[in-house]
């Protein structure tokens, strides 16, 4: 989960131009599909060695009326809650602006790290501008010129301790415990709750499939459910590499690997272009939903990208789309859970939903199911249920006894989530044969309820 700031500021300040300069024309690359709204911009940008998200309200026109003022305060609100920091820029020439102040108070409000840019500072036009800054109350400005990319070392030395204390907190939240505690500290039967996500860092989602499965059409009827921003004054095409959304209530960032195939014109290309967009998509995601076309299911492609989300340790929701045109529904759902479990066993109860992207129906249900894939992913079992768990699991099946010693399961432990991995301290543990481990592995899916997620169990030994 990287590090996001946020670029806001009145219109014509010069955001576009930054998060250009910072993103660079690798990611912002335009979508011709017409008719799509978007309302907050995203990209991944790099200054020298830094490397982190930015949100930019960027395509936002000049504020006349009313009710555009009170969209384009809302939309920098949300462009504030999911960001760790915010860049609010100014424009220097200009000078501060009564509208630069309304900026200034929602920042001050909302945001935990501001840094104050003063854009089109090149030349001495921009002098008075830069002294008028500090009055914002907002501490030093920063002399920048997006245009020229001036100032971004100084930028650079703003974020890179920011950047670096976020990092540390997210390792210290992830940080598997790997050194396994035998003193059972946590012998209560809780568990522990699982943190929702927020504004700030909403669910990862990532929509994969082979072409024509329907993901840009997934995507805009999402879209369509909430979108924040609305109207033709809006006029933001949707160019970037995930959108973020409200889905229905839940914040959420979606991975689009469809409006970037969209791109590639060249059609011999498009096979090896969707491949590689859903390697990065699997790599960004917190759950993958893979999109299925009810017609041509489970088709090599499909497998081998559900496989490597299975490999990379991602929640992974099946979506059967185009339900809409099937007739014998009873039947054809049947024939594809057999399917699904002869082709896909590795991602043995996975749910699968069936939707039609075009209608909008079952989205509901994936939605409901991408959720819950998401707790049961991030869920963790106390040890002492694990171990009295495991001491059934023994006495009902016990580990061989090769050369006439049987191989003893002394304890065992989760040591993380996302997915939920699992040490058993075992007494030579390279004895153990793999039917075991499967056999540990779907008995903890089925008894801890982890339908869909990818289990990790390893054996260790004593020594
Ligand atoms: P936004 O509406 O805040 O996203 O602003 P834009 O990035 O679209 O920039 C508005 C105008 O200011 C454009 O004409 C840019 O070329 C110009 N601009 C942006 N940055 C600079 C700068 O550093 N110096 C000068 N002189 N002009 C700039
Ligand atoms: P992508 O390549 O995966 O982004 O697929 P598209 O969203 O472009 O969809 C490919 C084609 O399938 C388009 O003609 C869509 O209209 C159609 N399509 C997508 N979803 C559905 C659906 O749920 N039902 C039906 N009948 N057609 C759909």
């Amino acid at each position: 989960m990287s590090f996001t700031l946020a670029i806001v500021g009145r219109p014509n300040v010069g955001k576009s131009t930054l998060f250009n300069r910072l993103v660079g024309k690798r990611l912002a690359l335009v979508d011709d599909q017409p008719g799509v709204t978007r309302d907050l911009r995203e990209g991944e940008a790099r200054l020298g060695d830094l490397r982190f998200t930015v949100v930019d309200t960027a395509g936002l026109e000049e504020a006349t009326d009313e009710s555009l003022q009170g969209r384009m305060r809302k939309l920098t609100e949300r462009a504030v809650g999911m960001a760790d920091a915010c860049l609010f820029m100014i424009d220097a020439r200009a000078g501060v602006l009564a509208a630069d102040e309304v900026f200034a108070d929602i920042l001050r409000k909302k945001s935990a790290h501001v840094i104050l840019g003063a854009n089109k500072s090149e030349g001495r036009a921009a002098d008075a501008g830069f002294l008028e800054a500090y009055a914002l109350g907002l501490g030093e400005p920063l002399r920048l010129s997006a245009e020229h990319g001036e100032g971004m070392a100084e930028l650079h030395a703003v974020l890179a301790p920011l950047i670096e204390a976020a990092e540390a907190r997210i390792d210290a939240e992830a940080a598997p415990e790997i050194d396994v505690d035998l003193s059972e500290d946590d012998d209560e039967d809780m568990e522990a709750p699982v943190r929702m996500p927020t504004a700030a860092r909403p669910l990862q989602v990532a929509v994969v499939g082979r072409p024509n499965a329907g993901k840009s059409t997934l995507i805009n009827q999402i879209l369509g459910e909430d979108r924040l921003l609305t109207g033709p004054e809006a006029g933001i095409t949707r160019d970037s590499i995930s959108l973020s959304m409200d889905w229905q209530g839940t914040p959420v960032r979606l991975f689009d690997t469809a409006g970037m195939r969209k791109r590639a014109k060249v059609q011999d290309k498009l096979e090896k272009l969707s491949v590689s967009d859903g390697l990065r998509a699997v790599k960004f995601a917190e759950v993958v939903v893979v999109l299925l076309d009810a017609q041509i299911p489970f088709e090599a492609q499909d497998l081998k990208i559900a496989d490597l989300a299975e490999r990379e340790g991602r929640a992974v929701v099946i979506a059967v789309n185009k339900w809409d045109l099937e007739t014998d529904r009873q039947d054809k759902l049947i024939a594809l859970k057999e399917e699904f479990a002869r082709l896909l066993p590795q991602l043995r109860g996975a749910p699968l939903v069936t939707v039609s992207a075009l209608t909008g129906r079952g989205l509901d249900r994936l939605h409901d199911a991408v959720i819950s894939a998401y707790m049961v992913w991030n869920r963790r079992v106390p040890t002492a249920r694990l171990n009295r768990w495991l001491a059934g699991m023994l006495e009902m099946h016990p580990p061989p006894a090769p050369g006439g010693r049987r191989i003893k399961l002394r304890y065992m432990t989760q040591v993380k989530t996302r997915p939920p991995a699992f040490v058993v301290m075992a007494s030579v543990p390279e004895k153990l044969p793999e039917s075991y481990r499967r056999y540990l592995v779907n008995g903890l899916r089925e008894d801890f309820e982890m339908p869909g997620t990818p289990i990790r169990l390893t054996f260790r030994g004593q020594g």
